[in-house]
């Protein structure tokens, strides 16, 4: 059988924790008896590990506890000088052995034991730098020390060692060690410095600062505190000096509060912010075809907590405490202290709500950091009974299980910031692809251009030339053909002549043939010439003809090249559109999301600040959407026709008809119409709030009942109608309704009815004689939250009546109705309703009822007042809190009964 299992280690994912310091050389062997004298071994199992995890990135982390002895001090030195420390302890062996008497000892074992000679720097080691080391990879983490004043809790974690570099404690060493490890351009590291005293939060930074609320985030259950004071640290210097200011000023609130710092719990949050790169989200855009690298931020939180000391405080003892203040000081250390049992006991509840320090540490204790546990404890035998509960508190701690897990969130900040740089990049670059394409596109035009005039020039200059010469050579042919036929015709004629017409021409004429063939032949040597020219020009021609086309080809593929350019350009066009759709998306999600916080953050901040007067408004969008959910401002405006046209007495008649769905549609019809104010009058006086009372009586059907009821509830928003309703028996119908209804609804615009008629203040006694209150407070057996607001405003708007009634009136002040009625136990029940709305009504009754004497000793003796003096002093609502604090001052009795009790109430 083992005792530590030490299961804890992180030692998967490479996490990077070193818990060699903690990790148990001695985990083997113990049986519970260990020693004759009787001692037993008081172990901790660890408890159930890892099983129940939902999420995979978590692992387990039990909490681990040091315990630390102070040396003798001078005091010591000399009263105990005879006898023997209490504690004796055992550190190879992790034992602390705490003296019975002369012959008994007992023996618990924990994860670390420090002698009185333990050095700081050792200490932090050992129980620090672990939780350290966890908060720079991301996780949360927490240091607390926990002792009996005097132990050295101070000195262990607050030390600033100015004047001894040695003396430095943890809390200097933690942040010496985490801004040694960050990366000053892309980490962040900043500190909040409080003290919780009193059940209230006082920044130690800025003093004036008094009151700080502790915000919880719903979706994590995170808590925060956004009035106290974060200052960014770049270096060690200032926070030191921020240390010695918070240090100063703890001091200072302490004595205004006449309160030693011993009572009070001083934490220093520190938020360290890192920026992790290398690992990719799954943004990717098609068109770059590259994945985005979405920044992933880590946000972790280191939690030092020096507690108050844990002596009890005598009841109203020594340091003159009030009962109330000794109740108060003592309440967050003992929360802590059943929070810690209910957790090592795997117990299902734990009551982290009943204090502000447990709400603080919620996430150190059965949450997700990692959690180093310090106990001082003396060695004065003195002190034996309260050494002993101090090591009993830190072996229940051993048993709390932490399920460790890793804040990191993509940071989509700057991944739009990222996106936007990128798309401009692209822009830019888009722009000068373009403006490129274009002039290549224009000079290849231009060149094109002037090929293909050149060619039409170069192949009209060869044609003319052609011509030209073509012309020039038939004329020259032309001439000398002239020129021989006149040559012949000359030699022709002197022949003729000189022989006489006498025939002796055989020869003559045989040498004239001889020479023309002779001519014929140049003649048809230059057409040949000629023939052989015009070939030639007619195949310069086609020549240049071919060109021409060759050209006009190139030109075509040019124009093609150019028209994909084109396209190109187009689909850069597409592609960029495209991504600033993409852009637009995120944008928008990233509004959504900072909305839906800042959502968040507005709800908490106001803590449920309900409106008071308006809450029955809220009936009316209820009783309109009785209609069918999609009949939208055309069925609206139809009715409006309906109205109209058909006349409201026909409306009205039909609310008899004897059709069941005639008479719902009809009801659902003047529901409608009495929603809006303009109409009530005239319903009213057409004898609508007649006819619906009567449904109520006459109708079966709880469909009817609701819309009937919340017609009604509209109506009785009116002094006239209320004093109608009244009148005609509205309440016994109510009332009777409300025994019939299953719908919480029905009750909810019941109650409604009968809150409203609760504020009219001459039918107060009418009111209740009829069982109007008793009606209201029956509907309480239905714990629906909108039927419970509906009842409190009901009793609210009576208190304030009755309270109107009493000063402005002068009516002799009985008991408040109320009360007689029995609703003070409920009222006092739900003061601190968790719904803002039910909360605030019966906030404003109480102060109502505390006004009048006569009511007081019922208020006392049914715990009233305890709820006056929590509002006057907690409430969110600063009008509420001064009226509670008002009233309770200037309450004779209340103020007897505060002193009595011993409170100091002013
Ligand atoms: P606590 O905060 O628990 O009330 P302190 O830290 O104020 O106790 O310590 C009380 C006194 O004991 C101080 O004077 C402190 O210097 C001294 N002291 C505490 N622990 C040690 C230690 N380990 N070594 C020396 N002196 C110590
Ligand atoms: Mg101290």
């Amino acid at each position: 059988m083992s005792s530590f299992s030490y299961r804890n280690g992180i030692t998967s994912k490479g996490v990077g924790m070193k818990l060699d310091n903690y990790s148990s050389k001695s985990s083997s062997s113990f049986k519970s008896k260990v020693q004759s004298t009787g001692s037993s071994i008081r172990r901790s199992s660890t408890g159930s590990v890892g099983g129940g995890s939902k999420d995979d990135s978590a692992v387990s982390g039990r909490v681990r506890v040091a315990v630390r002895l102070r040396p003798r001090n001078a005091e010591e030195m000399v009263a105990d000088a005879d006898f023997a420390d209490c504690v004796e302890l055992q550190p190879e062996l992790k034992r602390l052995k705490i003296r019975k008497n002369n012959w008994d000892s007992d023996t618990y074992e924990f994860d670390e034991v420090l002698t009185e000679f333990a050095s700081q720097k050792r200490v932090y080691e050992v129980v620090a730098k672990p939780v350290v080391e966890s908060v720079l990879d991301g996780y949360n983490g927490t240091i607390m020390a926990y002792g009996q004043t005097g132990t050295g809790k101070t000195y262990t974690l607050g030390r600033l060692g100015e004047e001894d570099t040695a003396g430095r404690g943890i809390m200097v060493r933690a942040l010496e060690n985490i801004l040694a490890e960050i990366s000053h351009e892309t980490d962040a590291v900043s500190v909040s410095y409080f003290q919780l005293y009193m059940e209230t939060v006082q920044d130690l930074i800025d003093p004036a600062n008094d009151n700080i609320s502790i915000v919880e985030d719903p979706r994590n259950g995170d808590v925060s505190l956004p009035g106290v004071t974060l200052v960014e640290i770049r270096d060690q210097k200032s926070f030191v000096e921020l240390l010695r200011i918070g240090e100063a000023n703890r001091f200072a609130a302490n004595t205004k509060l006449n309160t030693e710092s011993s009572r009070s719990h001083a934490i220093l949050m520190v938020h360290l912010k890192r920026s992790i790169k290398g690992r990719n989200s799954s943004l990717s855009t098609e068109s770059t075809g590259k994945t985005l690298k979405a920044p992933i931020v880590r946000k972790s939180k280191l939690v030092i907590v020096d507690l108050a000391g844990s002596e009890r405080v005598e009841k109203s003892g020594s340091e003159g405490h009030t009962f109330e203040e000794a109740k108060s000081i003592n309440l967050s250390l003992s929360a802590l202290g059943k929070c810690i049992n209910a957790l090592a006991e795997n117990s299902a509840h734990v009551p982290v709500r009943d204090s502000k320090l447990t709400r603080l540490l919620r996430d150190s204790f059965g949450g997700t950091a990692r959690t180093s546990l310090i106990i001082t404890v003396g060695p004065s035998p003195r002190h034996r009974g309260e050494t002993s509960s101090t090591i009993m508190f830190g072996q229940r701690a051993m048993k709390v299980e932490n399920m460790l897990k890793i804040k990191e969130e993509f940071d989509y900040k700057s991944l739009s910031r990222k996106l936007d740089v990128q798309l401009d990049k692209l822009v830019a670059e888009h722009e000068r692809q373009q403006k490129a394409f274009q002039d290549e596109v224009e000079r290849m035009a231009l060149e094109a251009q002037k090929r293909v005039a050149d060619a039409e020039r170069n192949y009209a200059d060869a044609l003319e030339e052609e011509k030209l010469k073509c012309q020039k050579d038939y004329a020259e042919s032309i001439k000398i053909l002239e020129e021989q036929w006149a040559e012949k015709q000359e030699k022709h004629g002197q022949r003729k002549v000189k022989f006489g017409p006498v025939d002796d021409g055989i020869d003559q004429k045989s040498n004239s043939e001889l020479s023309t063939s002779g001519e014929v032949a140049k003649i048809k040597k230059i057409l040949q010439n000629e023939i052989l020219l015009r070939k030639a020009a007619e195949a310069e021609v086609n020549n240049l003809r071919n060109q021409l086309t060759q050209w006009k080809k190139t030109e075509a593929a040019r124009n093609d090249e150019i028209s994909q350019l084109h396209k190109l350009v187009e689909d850069e066009a597409h592609q960029k559109a495209r991504l600033e759709e993409e852009i637009a998306i995120l944008r928008s999600q990233l509004l959504q999301i900072s909305f839906e916080a800042d959502q968040t953050r507005r709800n908490l901040d106001i803590g449920g600040n309900g409106e008071l007067s308006g809450s029955l408004d809220s009936l009316i969008p209820q009783v309109k959407h009785q209609q069918p959910r999609d009949s939208g401002d055309g069925e609206k405006a139809s009715m409006v026709k309906l109205f109209e046209q058909v006349g409201l007495h026909k409306i009205l008649s039909l609310l008899e008809a004897d059709d069941a769905d005639v008479r719902i549609h009809a009801v659902k019809v003047v529901a409608n119409l009495a929603a809006e104010e303009t109409n009530q009058e005239k319903i009213v006086e057409a004898g609508g709030l007649t006819s619906l009372l009567t449904l109520l009586r006459s109708s079966n059907d709880e469909t009817i009942h609701r819309v009937a009821a919340g017609a009604i509830a509209n109506l009785a928003m009116n002094e006239t109608n209320q004093e109608l309703i009244m009148s005609q028996g509205g309440i016994s119908l109510l009332s009777f309704t409300a025994a019939n209804a299953e719908d919480p609804q029905t009750l909810r615009m019941v109650a409604g009815a009968i809150a409203n008629l609760c504020g009219n203040d001459k039918l107060q006694v009418k009111l209740r004689a009829e069982g109007g209150i008793m009606a209201l407070l029956g509907m309480v057996s239905c714990r629906h939250p909108d039927v419970l607001a509906q009842v409190a405003r009901g009793i609210a708007n009576f208190a304030k009546c009755e309270s109107r009634a009493i000063s402005t009136q002068g009516i002799k002040a009985g008991k408040s109705l109320l009360i007689e009625d029995g609703a003070l136990p409920w009222i006092v029940q739900n003061a601190n309703n968790e719904a803002s709305q039910i909360r605030r009504h019966i906030e404003l009754a109480l102060c109502h009822l505390a006004q009048h004497e006569a009511n007081t000793k019922d208020m006392i003796n049914g715990g009233a007042l305890w709820e006056l003096v929590r509002i006057s002093r907690d409430c969110s609502r600063e009008d509420i809190r001064t009226l509670a604090y008002r009233t309770l001052k200037s309450s004779p009795s209340f103020q007897a009964e505060l002193k009595r009790q011993r409170i100091d109430y002013g």
